[in-house]
């Protein structure tokens, strides 16, 4: 495996961590082995080393057609049937924020994009995805464009909200996103990042069979503290988290536990054992019981750019 840089934590900086786990992709089974360590100067978890980016690319499947077709069949699909889906995301941003511009990074399949554009907002996105780009720019009218943010060469204060769904645990430089971020964002932009929640106690629990480690794809897994660390570097405070367990990470969790202890492989979403749905059923009440707090797998920071006093940047 190739080590391209030093072994740094992207939040400190320090470079005292201690090993947790070697990990491997149980997602897609392709081969490789991937150290998990936690940064003893500021708790941050991440993989070291960092594979580097053009050997991630096959870590990722190249064609995704679940992808495609979804993005294709939005423009078929009522306002109705999305806002059930993505009215809460759209609605908790209105809380902080009139209809303006709009930048959603890693867009996926486009449909938070589209949504938020036939809900009054001018929007803009960016995605490594090249096809997914050219889909989203030319079927669905939106400014999309290819590559990582840095690539994208947006205009100073470009934008009023930006948000990020389950991205930010894959980018080589969290640190280095938040600070373009900063510079694409006017004041008092709003930032919204959806990611898993490294202080989950399953996290401790579960260890290498926790699905939200998702290895190598989640290069890093942040708390809410260590997330809050690194916004306020590049001057955004965190105003709010919400908390929450999406069903499927109960789901994979349970496969994960019973591939590893029990020795049993069956696709637990898809094909389910009665004991599967048993398993999947108790791990969901306990979801229940725990929504809207701190224990939960997964949360999303709400955060809030300082407004510097000379005005400027
Ligand atoms: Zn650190």
């Amino acid at each position: 495996m190739g080590v391209t840089e030093p072994v740094r934590c992207d939040l400190c900086g320090g470079s005292h961590h201690e090993l947790m786990f070697v990990g491997s992709d149980r997602l897609f089974g392709v081969p490789g082995s991937f150290p998990l360590v936690r940064c003893q100067d500021c708790g941050l978890n991440f993989i070291a080393p960092r594979p580097a980016p053009e050997e991630l690319g096959r870590y990722y499947p190249q064609e995704d057609y679940d992808l495609y077709s979804k993005a294709a069949g939005l423009k078929g699909r009522s306002m109705d049937e999305l806002a059930r889906l993505l009215g809460p995301r759209r609605d908790r941003i209105a809380v902080y924020k009139q209809p303006g511009r709009l930048l959603d990074i890693g867009f996926g399949d486009g449909s938070f994009l589209y949504f938020m554009k036939q809900s009054g907002w001018d929007v803009a996105g960016v995605d490594f995805n090249q096809k997914m780009v050219e889909l989203v720019r030319e079927d669905l009218d939106i400014d999309a464009r290819a590559g990582q943010l840095e690539e994208a060469h947006f205009d100073d204060g470009a934008f009023d909200v930006i948000t990020l769904w389950g991205v930010l645990e894959h980018v080589q430089s969290p640190r280095q996103t938040v600070a373009e971020i900063a510079r694409i964002t006017g004041e008092q932009a709003l930032l919204v990042i959806y990611t898993q929640n490294a202080a989950a106690p399953e996290a401790r629990l579960l260890g290498r069979d926790w699905f939200i480690y998702e290895m190598p794809r989640h290069l890093y897994s942040f708390t809410a503290t260590n997330l809050a660390r690194l916004l306020a570097r590049s001057d955004f405070c965190v105003s709010e988290v919400v908390y929450e367990t999406p069903l499927y990470y109960c789901q994979m969790n349970w496969q994960y536990l019973k591939e590893s202890r029990l020795g049993r492989r069956n696709d637990v979403i898809h094909a389910p054992t009665l004991a599967d749905r048993l398993a999947v059923k108790g791990l969901s009440l306990y979801r229940n019981m725990i929504k809207n707090c701190k224990w939960s797998s997964a949360m999303t920071v709400y955060a809030v750019k300082r407004q510097k006093p000379d005005g400027g940047r």
